[in-house]
C-alpha cells in the first residue's frame, strides 16, 4: 500500500476563511494544500455575494471596536480590487435622543476621522448620503461578493493544490505532524500543519482531537426584492447600504425602469435549513421599513424576486475562533465568522499566517495584534482557567449585533 501524500500546510474549508488564508499563505512563498467536502470553492455560506463590511462604530465593546477597525483595513486592502465601497449608513435607534455634537465627540475620542465617519442630523445625511434620517455616515463601508473573492483567492497558482469531494472526518496527530481521515477512515494525506476553516464542522473536527468548541448555526436568509419604478418605495430606495436592524443594499436600477433590492437578514438560531423561508421574506419586508424609516409603507409591494440562505457559525461569545489551538500544536483554527465573514476572514488571514510562519512579536504588533487581541481571537480562550486568568475575556461583545436583529425569531 502507497503512503498518503504529504503536505508541509493544509487547509480543510474553502469558504472564504480558508481561500483568504492559503492565498496569504501563498503570497508568503509556502505551498499549500486545500481540501474542501464539495466539489468546488465557497460553496456553503460564502455562497454570498452581498455581504456588507464597515468598523464597528458602537459603544460598550472597546475590543471588538479595536478588531474590527484593524480587521476593516485588512479586508479594504485586500479586496481593493474588487471592494465595492458604496458607503453604509447606521441610523439612530428611533426611541433615542440623537446629539449630533455628541455623538462625533465619541466617534473623535476613537480617533476615527471624517472620512471613516461622521454624526449626521436628518437634514445633513439627506444632503451626504441621500437617507433622511440621523445616524453616522460610514463613506467608507463597502460590500463584497464572497463567492467571487472565495474563487479568485484560489486561482491557479504553482504552489497550490486543490483536492475538492474530500471530507475530512478526523485528525490524528503523527510523530511529525497530523494525519486526515475520511468517513471511511481512511488515511488521505499526512501534513506538518492543519488549519481548519471547516466553519460549523470545525466543532466535529476538534472533538476528533478531543477538544471541545462552543459553536452553534443561526440561520440567515436575504431577500432580493423587485420594486416597481411607480411606486411610493422607488421613490425612498437607497443609493447607499444602511446597516441597522437589518441592513440593505443600495437598490440597483434595472433596464426596464424596475429596481433590484436586497435586505436582510433573518436570524434563526440553531437552525440549519437552507430552504427558502416565506416567514424570513417577510421578516425582511418588515425590516425594510424599519431600515427606511417609512412605517407606512405597504410591504406588498415588495416582490420577492430571489433569496440567499445560509448557515452562519457562531461561537458562544459571538467572537471569531482565530488562532493556535496550543494545546494540539501544529492546528489552527479559523471558525466563528458569524455575521463578519468579510472582515474576520482578512484579519485570519494575516493572523494565522504570521502564527504558521513563526513570525515574532513584533511582527504581529506592527500588524495591529495587540497580546489582548490574540488573546480575545484564541481557541484557548474557552478552556479550563483561560476565564479565570483573564476575566475581561468574559464580557466581549457580540459578533453580529450591529448586522444582526436580536428582534425575535423569524423564519
Ligand atoms: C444571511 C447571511 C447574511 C450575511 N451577511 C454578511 C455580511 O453582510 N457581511 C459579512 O461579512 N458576512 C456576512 N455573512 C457571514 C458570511 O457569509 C460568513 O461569515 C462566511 O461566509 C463564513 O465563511 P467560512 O469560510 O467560515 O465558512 P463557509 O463558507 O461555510 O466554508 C466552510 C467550508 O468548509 C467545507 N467543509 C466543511 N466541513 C468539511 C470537512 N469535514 N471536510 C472538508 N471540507 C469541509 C465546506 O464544504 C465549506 O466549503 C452573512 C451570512 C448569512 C447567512
Amino acid at each position: 500500500m502507497t503512503s498518503p501524500q504529504h503536505h508541509d500546510i493544509v487547509v480543510i474549508g474553502a469558504g472564504i476563511a480558508g481561500a483568504t488564508i492559503a492565498n496569504e499563505l501563498l503570497e508568503r512563498g509556502q505551498a499549500v494544500c486545500v481540501v474542501d467536502a464539495a466539489s468546488l470553492p465557497a460553496s456553503a455560506c460564502s455562497r454570498h455575494a452581498y455581504a456588507i463590511a464597515h468598523p464597528h462604530v458602537g459603544r460598550g465593546a472597546p475590543r471588538l471596536l479595536r478588531l474590527t477597525r484593524i480587521a476593516f483595513l485588512m479586508a479594504e486592502a485586500r479586496w481593493s480590487k474588487v471592494w465595492n465601497q458604496h458607503g453604509i449608513f447606521q441610523p439612530s435607534k428611533k426611541d433615542k435622543l440623537f446629539n449630533r455634537n455628541e455623538v462625533a465627540g465619541y466617534l473623535q475620542s476613537l480617533n476615527l476621522d471624517e472620512g471613516t465617519a461622521q454624526a449626521l442630523y436628518a437634514e445633513e445625511a439627506i444632503q451626504v448620503c441621500g437617507i433622511q434620517q440621523d445616524g453616522i455616515w460610514l463613506p467608507r463601508g463597502a460590500s463584497l461578493n464572497l463567492s467571487a473573492a472565495t474563487n479568485d483567492a484560489l486561482k491557479t497558482h504553482p504552489r497550490l493544490t486543490c483536492c475538492w469531494n474530500t471530507s475530512v472526518a478526523r485528525l490524528e496527530k503523527t510523530s511529525a505532524g497530523w494525519k486526515l481521515f475520511n468517513h471511511q477512515d481512511e488515511s488521505i494525506m499526512t501534513a506538518g500543519k492543519v488549519i481548519i476553516a471547516a466553519a460549523l464542522e470545525t466543532k466535529q473536527l476538534a472533538a476528533s482531537m478531543d477538544v471541545r468548541l462552543p459553536l452553534r448555526p443561526v440561520r440567515g436568509q436575504l431577500s432580493i426584492f423587485a420594486v416597481a419604478e411607480n411606486t411610493a418605495w422607488a421613490s425612498l430606495l437607497p443609493k447607499t447600504a444602511i446597516s441597522g436592524d437589518g441592513y440593505c443594499l443600495p437598490a440597483k436600477r434595472l433596464p426596464d425602469g424596475s429596481y433590484q433590492w436586497i435586505v436582510g437578514s433573518s436570524f434563526d438560531e440553531g437552525e440549519f435549513d437552507l430552504q427558502d423561508w416565506d416567514l424570513s421574506d417577510n421578516f425582511n419586508r418588515e425590516q425594510a421599513k424599519g431600515l427606511l424609516d417609512y412605517a407606512r409603507g405597504d410591504v406588498s409591494l415588495l416582490h420577492k424576486s430571489g433569496s440567499f440562505v445560509g448557515v452562519r457559525c457562531v461561537a458562544g461569545d459571538r467572537l471569531p475562533i482565530i488562532g493556535a489551538l496550543t494545546q494540539r500544536p501544529g492546528i489552527f483554527l479559523a471558525t466563528a465568522l458569524g455575521s463578519r465573514g468579510v472582515l474576520w476572514s482578512a484579519l485570519a488571514a494575516k493572523l494565522i499566517t504570521a502564527q504558521v510562519l513563526g513570525d515574532d512579536f513584533a511582527l504581529l504588533a506592527r500588524l495591529g495584534f495587540a497580546a489582548d487581541l490574540v488573546a480575545a481571537l484564541a481557541p484557548a480562550r474557552f478552556f479550563a482557567g483561560a476565564l479565570a486568568a483573564a476575566p475581561a475575556l468574559g464580557a466581549l461583545a457580540s459578533n453580529s449585533k450591529p448586522i444582526l436583529p436580536s428582534a425575535p425569531k423569524a423564519r
